[in-house]
């Protein structure tokens, strides 16, 4: 079974991940990590990665394509594969189809976990931090005393991109950048859209009952 995840910042994407992966023993493949794996391992893929990263420049996508080829040919892939951060564009996602086919192989489910815009907002900005590197979250993680830092006794503040306003934005850039992705695979019939406001274990079993229906895991 070959996933693509795809999801704001704070649908629970990386969570559901992790369950998805351990679950049905899918490897997780993050475009994020497989950089920094290539990077740390002086990998010839990593050292070129390194030098437009270290200019500030997105990786060029004929590159990230091989990188992205050199993972899906491991072993661990042979049953199937969990990807994310990897298509984000649509001549990404045609690059991912050609390498596939080369192998017969093709993307058989895209889960798309949607969270509406205003509890994104509510979840996101909830991050308050303190100088001495703790971090928390006004809802779900939060500290023992209102704004107060437990291990220092500091005063917690919120970072700049966690202001609702900076978030808004965000999320705004994502929707504009993964709209015609979600029309590409929706097109294709492989699209499955996935309610995040739910509890996490919920969200789990709706994607399990999803992907039981393609019954080759
Ligand atoms: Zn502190």
């Amino acid at each position: 079974m070959n996933i693509i995840l795809l999801g704001p910042p704070g649908a629970g994407k990386g969570t559901q991940a992790k369950k998805i992966s351990e679950y049905y023993s899918l490897p997780h493949i993050s475009t994020g990590d497989i950089l920094r794996e290539n990077i740390n391992n002086n990998t010839s893929l990593g050292l070129k990665a390194k030098s437009y990263m270290s200019r500030g420049e997105l990786v060029p996508d004929e590159l990230l394509i091989t990188i992205i080829k050199d993972r899906l040919s491991k072993n661990d892939c042979y049953r199937g594969f969990l990807l994310d951060g990897y298509p984000r564009t649509i001549p990404q996602a045609d690059a991912l189809q050609m390498i596939l086919t080369e192998s017969g192989k093709k993307v058989d489910v895209v889960l798309n976990i949607s969270v509406d815009d205003e509890e994104l907002v509510k979840r996101l900005s909830g991050r308050r931090m303190c100088k001495c590197g703790a971090s928390y979250h006004i809802i779900f993680n939060r500290p023992e005393k209102e704004d107060i830092c437990n291990a220092c006794k500091g005063k917690l503040y919120q970072r700049d991109d966690d202001k609702p306003e900076a978030i808004r934005n965000r999320l705004t850039v994502y929707k504009k950048q993964t709209q015609p992705l979600i029309d590409y695979y929706n097109k294709k019939k492989i699209l499955r859209t996935i309610d995040g406001s739910k509890e996490i274990s919920q969200i789990f079993e709706d994607i399990k009952n999803v992907l039981e229906e393609y019954g080759k895991l």
